[in-house]
C-alpha cells in the first residue's frame, strides 16, 4: 500500500478546487495514507475539513517559517493547535526561499514551540529546512524529539553522517526525479543513496499544477520507481521499506492506531 508522509492539499500548492476533489477521491479509491502537511492555521483548518472527506488523510498541523512574523503575537493559539495535533508540520527554518524577510527572526521562536510540543507528546514532525540545515539539526539536537522527518533534505553529505547516527528520517519524493536521473550527477542522487534503509519515507509533497495535474496515485507509483531506479533496487522494495519505517515512526501513539489499524486492513500491493 501506499503512503504519503508529507502532502499538500491546500494553499500554496493546491488552488484548484477541481483538482483538490480529484486528488482526495483518488486518495479513498487507492487507500494512500496521507499525511496532510498545513503550511499556516489558516490552512490546517481547511485541511482539518478535507480530513473528514477520506480516512485516509492525517492533517499534520504546520506554519512554514516563511510566514513565521504573522505569528508574533498569536504564540499561544499555536501552542493550542500544537497540542491537539495528530502530529506536526511543516514547520522549520528557511531564510533562503522567504520572500518577506521579516519572518526571518521569527523562525526560530515558533519552530520551538513545535519543538517543545514533538518532545512532550512523541510526535511526528515534519520538518522543513532550506539552507538552515546545520543550524536545525543543531536546535533539534537540543530537544528529545525522536520522530522528526527532514523533508525533502537539501543540506549536505557531511550533515548526513550525523543525522544518520541520530536515526532521524528522511522524506523524499517529488523533485522532477525523471530529470534527475538524466544527470546522474545531480547531488540529490548521491542524497538518496546515503539514506540508510531505516530511515528512508516517501513523500509527494506538492502535485504537479495545471495542465500537468496528475492524481496522488499516478505520482506516487512514478516515485517509488525512480527512487528504486536510484537506490539500485526494486519497486516492490522502496514501498515495503516506505512501509515498515512508517510502523517504526506510528510506534505506539495512541492518537495515530487508525494508521496501523489501515495498514493492517489493506491488502499487500
Ligand atoms: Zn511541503
Amino acid at each position: 500500500m501506499y503512503i504519503d508522509t508529507h502532502l499538500h492539499l491546500d494553499e500554496p500548492w493546491l488552488s484548484d478546487e477541481n483538482h483538490r476533489q480529484k486528488a482526495i477521491h483518488d486518495i479513498t479509491k487507492h487507500q494512500i495514507i496521507t499525511f496532510a502537511q498545513s503550511c499556516d492555521i489558516k490552512s490546517y483548518k481547511k485541511i482539518l475539513e478535507y480530513s473528514e472527506q477520506s480516512e485516509f488523510i492525517f492533517p499534520s498541523f504546520g506554519i512554514l517559517p516563511w510566514y513565521a512574523h504573522e505569528y508574533v503575537d498569536r504564540f499561544e493559539e499555536v501552542r493550542e493547535l500544537c497540542e491537539e495535533a495528530l502530529m506536526l508540520g511543516e514547520i522549520g527554518l528557511d531564510e533562503k526561499n522567504a520572500r518577506d524577510k521579516a519572518c526571518i527572526p521569527h523562525q526560530r521562536p515558533l519552530f520551538e514551540i513545535f519543538l517543545e510540543t514533538a518532545e512532550k507528546h512523541d510526535m511526528i514532525l515534519n520538518l522543513h529546512f532550506r539552507g538552515t540545515e546545520d543550524e536545525g539539526f543543531e536546535i533539534l539536537n537540543s530537544y528529545n524529539v525522536k520522530k522528526p522527518i527532514f523533508h525533502f533534505y537539501s543540506g549536505s553529505l557531511d550533515l548526513m553522517e550525523k543525522i544518520n547516527d541520530k536515526g532521524y528520517y528522511y522524506s523524499m519524493g517529488q523533485m522532477n526525479l525523471e530529470r534527475v536521473l538524466g544527470e546522474p550527477k545531480d547531488p540529490i542522487i548521491d542524497k538518496i543513496r546515503k539514506i540508510p534503509d531505516d530511515l528512508l519515507l516517501l513523500e509527494i509533497d506538492v502535485l504537479p499544477r495545471g495542465q500537468n495535474f496528475e492524481v496522488p496515485s499516478i505520482v506516487f507509483v512514478n516515485i517509488v520507481n525512480n527512487i528504486a531506479k536510484i537506490r539500485n533496487t526494486t519497486s516492490e522494495e522502496i514501498e515495503a521499506l516506505n512501509q515498515k519505517n512508517v510502523v517504526k515512526l506510528v510506534g505506539n501513539d495512541p492518537k495515530l492506531k487508525k494508521i496501523i489499524r489501515l495498514m493492517e486492513s489493506v491488502p499487500k500491493t
